[in-house]
């Protein structure tokens, strides 16, 4: 969820860096209606990545692949990094993030660990990640 001043913080910041004329209000308006259900730190590392290549500005349809796209190469790399670590970060899931909760094996059931909240605040970039071991 994107609130609307910080949308148009980057909105602004992006348009400037394409070195474009300010859109009218009700351009950011439109924008952020069809963005504000995204994370606002996969929308600002999408903008960050469309300040550094000379492009025309991006349609909100482009905005939202990219951001989604980053999403998916950050959970990759964060499940590599992990997988190189010496032990799990979580000794209760194993870094599986899924946990085994009563009921015998035949019903199993199954619930996010605790430590979610702290894997999705690393791939939010609010956390720092888990240094792996250099070869
Ligand atoms: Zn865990």
């Amino acid at each position: 969820m994107t609130d609307r001043p910080r949308f148009e913080a980057m909105f602004e910041l992006l348009v400037w860096h394409l070195r474009l004329p300010l859109p009218p209000v009700e351009t950011v308006e439109q924008y952020h209606a069809e963005l504000q259900d995204l994370d606002a730190e996969y929308l600002d590392m999408a903008a960050e990545r469309f300040r550094r290549r000379p492009a025309t500005f991006p349609t909100p349809a482009q905005w939202r692949a990219l951001a989604g796209r980053i999403e998916g190469e950050r959970a990759d790399q964060l499940a590599r990094t992990l997988a190189k670590l010496p032990e799990p970060l979580c000794q209760r899931c194993g870094d599986r993030i899924w946990i085994e909760v009563g009921g015998k094996l035949t019903e199993a059931r199954w619930s996010y660990c605790g430590c979610m909240a702290e894997r999705r605040a690393m791939l939010l970039g609010k956390k720092p990640w888990p240094l792996a071991k250099t070869a």
